[in-house]
């Protein structure tokens, strides 16, 4: 059984690099330029520490009580942990110096948070300011037109190095609207890098999941965050 799981993992993770190359060359850049992040929320750590082993890099959890429970299990020497899910401030003390990135940054307040606890750790946590590209009223995220104000605020914080941007655009069938949002996303992505405000990088464009990575990827995205594609479909029970 459990052979079987990991010779799926194996081959699943070949063929999204195959895939992830393949739309890197279709939009002029190399498979090295496209991170490929798994998204591990419900996954055993021997299974995620079997995909580091084949050469998986990053990783990603988005519940920082799963997060906490498999740290000491991860194989962080060969991978870096991002944190990828909503986070409450209060839970910022908890993950801040056990991950390298957190890509869920959304308010002033939650930025502030993560910038008081890296500098009473001595660190700095990079950070990806999350974008509500599809404007929907229950999910996480700035929306665009207040992007920039954001970024005017929370620049200026110590601990804290912002990267880039995320976004988790609306489910669409039609990958014609997904590739609108991955659009627009990528025009925020370039009007923000064009301004050059202080301290702002915009190095990462974290977008495309199992069902849309080929599609942001030839929409600019440089960061794709993959799960049951890799491990299989999520069983929550
Ligand atoms: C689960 C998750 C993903 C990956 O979703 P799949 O459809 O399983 O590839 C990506 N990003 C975030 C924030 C997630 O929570």
């Amino acid at each position: 059984m459990m052979e079987k799981q990991l010779n799926d993992i194996k081959y699943n993770f070949e063929v999204i690099s195959e895939r992830i190359a393949q739309a890197a060359a279709k939009s002029g850049r190399k498979p090295e330029d496209i991170t490929f992040l798994a998204a591990t929320k419900t996954v055993a750590p021997e299974f995620i520490n079997y995909a580091i082993s084949q050469g998986l890099k990053y990783i990603g959890e988005n519940k920082v009580q799963e997060l906490l429970s498999k740290y000491e299990s991860y194989d962080l020497e060969n991978a870096e942990l991002h944190f990828i899910g909503h986070l409450q401030t209060n839970k910022v003390k908890q993950i801040i110096g056990k991950v390298s990135m957190i890509q869920s940054v959304d308010s002033f307040k939650l930025a502030n948070e993560i910038s008081k606890h890296s500098i009473k750790q001595g660190i700095v946590t990079d950070i990806l300011v999350e974008v509500n590209i599809g404007r929907e009223e229950n999910k996480s995220g700035v929306f665009p037109e207040h992007l920039e104000d954001l970024l005017l605020q929370i620049n200026n914080l110590d601990g804290i190095s912002v990267k880039g941007l995320m976004a988790i655009p609306p489910i669409c069938e039609n990958k014609q609207k997904i590739c609108g949002y991955f659009q627009n996303m990528r025009n925020l992505f370039i009007d923000i890098s064009d301004k050059k405000i202080d301290n702002i990088r915009m190095d990462v464009l974290s977008m495309g999941m199992s069902s849309d990575y080929y599609e942001a990827i030839l929409e600019g995205a440089n960061m794709v965050r993959i799960g049951s594609s890799l491990f299989g479909e999520r069983n929550y029970n």
